[in-house]
């Protein structure tokens, strides 16, 4: 059901304040995570100034360390439901359990499925058969084939509302990057399937400087939107420090992508 030649045209996802898919180009942005109440109000006003239509925030996190920061719950989602609503903003934020469906599901638009999370076949049945959005990133190790696969367990519980997060891959060298941008991918997903395509760089790129240039090749290559990290201090953020971008260097980013994004065929 996911491939092109089940259907040829690409889905188009709409939502309160957004049409994602086909010729639109939408950016998420916002901080890894939600913090507190002031911080997702501020961020979801400074995301909007600079042309995101999405703002995104982890209120329950997957964090490589029990010991780490692991999110403010139904409290953070809360927040982000505010500050979006403030802003005319969609809400993208992360599921990580089956039980968490419902109760998430009262505050998001979009929920995303976390890399860690792509091959969870309970969850993936779980939120298809909701008939909200799903982000699905693709998970740290899956094949373009395992990720497409991911997608029709969504799609085949009659959830059709799917678009594919690339958000890098690991591999052997990851001295400079966290992690491999598989910009191919985004080409050939977007070849093999109908769903929108997006491209997040922000956990791909791992350090802040990179993140732009990354995001610039996904969209040349051909995604449909950017999910993007941002945070008003990053050097104090209680996750991913290290590649979240002040809203000034968000606000160059949007400029640039969008004048890629009129270069492609998606336009
Ligand atoms: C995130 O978006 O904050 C996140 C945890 O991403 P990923 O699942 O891609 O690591
Ligand atoms: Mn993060």
């Amino acid at each position: 059901l996911s491939s092109r030649k089940f259907q040829p045209e690409d889905t188009i996802i709409e939502t309160a304040h957004n049409k994602i898919g086909g010729d639109n180009f939408t950016i998420m942005a916002g901080p890894c995570s939600v913090e507190n109440e002031e911080m997702i109000h501020r961020l979801a006003a400074e995301v909007k100034a600079a042309g995101a239509t999405v703002i995104r925030g982890g209120a329950f996190k997957p964090r490589t360390s029990p010991y780490d920061f692991q999110g403010l719950g139904v409290e953070g989602l809360r927040y982000l439901r505010e500050a979006a609503d403030e802003n005319d903003l969609d809400v993208i934020t992360e599921v990580m359990s089956v039980e968490e469906v419902e109760t998430i599901g009262e505050y998001t638009d979009i929920f995303q499925i976390g890399a860690r999370n792509m091959q969870n076949f309970d969850l993936l049945k779980a939120v298809g058969k909701t008939n909200k959005p799903v982000a699905l990133k693709r998970g740290l190790a899956a094949t373009i084939d395992e990720w497409l696969n991911a997608a029709e367990y969504i799609i085949s519980e009659g959830n059709s509302k799917v678009m594919l997060v690339e958000r890098g891959i690991r591999s052997f060298d990851s001295t400079y990057t966290r992690n491999i941008l598989d910009v191919g991918a985004i080409a050939v997903a977007k070849k093999l399937s109908h769903f929108p395509i997006i491209v997040d760089s922000s956990h791909a790129a791992g350090h802040a400087d990179l993140v732009a240039p990354m995001a610039y090749a996904g969209v040349a290559a051909g995604a449909q939107g950017l999910l993007i990290e941002v945070h008003d201090h990053p050097s104090q953020a209680l996750s991913d420090a290290a590649q979240q971008l002040t809203p000034a260097q968000f606000t160059k980013l949007v400029a640039q992508a969008k004048q890629i994004h009129a270069l492609t065929e998606n336009h």
